[in-house]
């Protein structure tokens, strides 16, 4: 860990509607950089505008950083400071730097504004993505700055609030590159330093249209609820519009942390796309070790109102290695697909035992048999899904595969879909294994 600097980064989300994967890789970003650096990381919910705020919303943004796991030093909201707001908009009316102006509200209405007395220069700004950026802001003229003197609009809140957190980063999306002058303007008339801008590509949704934050989009944490890993989520969103030194592409947020910097944020923007992440989530998966997994997997299906089976844990294997998602992994569980581990099992009847064989139930008796002395020379440390296979298969090559690994797929699982007959074996150990192949063996002889 770096040692504590003054930087200081912050994600100011505004829960006017579902954010979209764009706004939170800008929180990933602004967090990666201040743990990075050592710095600060704060959350400000940017909720001045009353009539589009929704508790619901910021529910949901507070819940979705909560899964992802970006913790932050301070939260607040926008509304908090009120009157730190109030009290600079009268400092800039007593200095003359801003004024209050009665205007036509329509219908005959006359409303109060305040605005800023723009001095009408170049403004330019290094910004650490995009470069030098100047605009001539007299075309801007005396922009308002609040409909009222407790009603400030959202560049002279966001001006005010960074300042006053000691923001050194501002670290946000291209679409506030052409507000940023009118905020420069506002922060020298208060006599603030102007903070660092950074700001990030867009990110661009599946059909490469622009993501926007409309009700009805997918709440990030649907993704939680479709059983993604909030690491392969924030590994995922790094790399959309940031990428490392060499070619590597699956990182653990810590060392995501390791590896941060902000001058390898790209400019062109990036695309979401939940096949790619889909394929982060599988790799993260595979590198869980069988305990976490079993932990992460007995804990998403308890939010899910589901209970990890007693049995599970011979399977757990398995299902790390083939799940993409634990939610595939649980509806595994659910449809029963490994119901043969459970205490209880019931040897299948003749039919189903001789149905996929393709041969008389004589020589399936006579296979079983071989089987059994076959198995049985293994030790029980021996008796691995892959040792079982290099055991019989060269037996079951010779006497014929549907045979011999039909039927005693059947016997192992009592199904007619199931794993394979090697992978059951390695599951259910030597005992169990030898147990239901005698008995499979009765039902046959019988
Ligand atoms: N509240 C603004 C938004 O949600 C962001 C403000 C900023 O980052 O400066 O778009």
């Amino acid at each position: 860990m770096a040692e504590i600097s003054s930087i200081v980064t912050r994600f100011a989300p505004s829960p006017t509607g579902l954010l979209h994967a764009g706004n939170y890789r800008t929180a990933v970003f602004a967090y990666l950089f201040a743990r990075k650096e050592g710095g600060k990381f704060v959350v400000r919910i940017e909720d001045t505008d009353k009539e589009r705020s929704k508790k619901e919303y910021e529910e949901n943004i507070l819940e979705s950083l909560q899964w992802l796991n970006l913790g932050y030093d301070i939260l607040y909201r926008q509304s908090d400071n009120t009157k730190r707001h109030e009290e600079l908009l009268n400092k800039l009316i007593a200095e003359d730097k801003a004024y209050v102006s009665k205007e036509e509200a329509g219908e005959g209405k006359r409303d109060e504004v305040i605005r800023f007395r723009n001095p009408g220069q170049q403004v330019s700004f290094e910004d650490m993505v995009r470069g030098t950026i100047s605009f001539d802001t007299t075309e801007l003229g005396d922009f308002v700055i609040a409909r009222s003197a407790s009603l400030p609009v959202f560049h002279f809140a966001v001006v005010v609030d960074d300042a006053d957190e000691g923001v050194t980063h501002v670290i946000r999306g291209e679409d506030h590159i052409s507000n940023t002058p009118r905020q420069i303007l506002i922060a020298k008339a208060l006599g603030f330093a102007i903070p660092i801008y950074v700001h990030l590509p867009l990110v661009l949704g599946g059909d490469r249209s622009k993501l926007s934050k409309r009700a009805g989009a997918k709440a990030l944490t649907s993704y939680r609820d479709m059983g993604y890993l909030p690491e392969a989520m924030i590994n995922y969103l790094a790399l959309l519009g940031w990428h490392p030194e060499d070619e590597k592409e699956l990182f653990t947020t810590e060392e995501l942390v390791q590896a941060f910097t902000l001058d390898r944020v790209q400019k062109s923007a990036g695309t979401f796309d939940e096949t790619k992440l889909r394929w982060f989530n599988r790799e993260h998966i595979k590198r869980l070790s069988d305990y976490a997994f079993a932990e992460r997997l007995e804990e998403y299906m308890k939010q899910m109102g589901e209970e990890l089976p007693p049995y599970t844990a011979t399977v757990i294997p398995l299902l790390k290695e083939r799940s993409e998602t634990l939610l595939q992994a649980m509806d595994a569980l659910e449809e029963g697909e490994f119901d043969f581990l459970k205490p209880g099992f019931e040897a299948p009847g003749e039919s189903l035992l001789l149905q996929g064989a393709m041969a008389e139930k004589g020589a399936v008796i006579r296979h079983f048999t071989a089987l059994e002395s076959l198995l049985g020379g293994l030790s029980d440390e021996e008796f691995t899904a892959e040792k079982v296979k290099e055991t019989i298969f060269p037996y079951a090559t010779e006497a014929g595969r549907a045979a011999v690994l039909w039927p005693m797929r059947v016997a192992l699982s009592g199904k007619k879909k199931s794993p394979d007959p090697f992978t059951l074996a390695g599951l259910m150990g030597k005992e169990e294994t030898l147990k239901r192949l005698q008995a499979a063996l009765l039902v046959l002889k019988s």
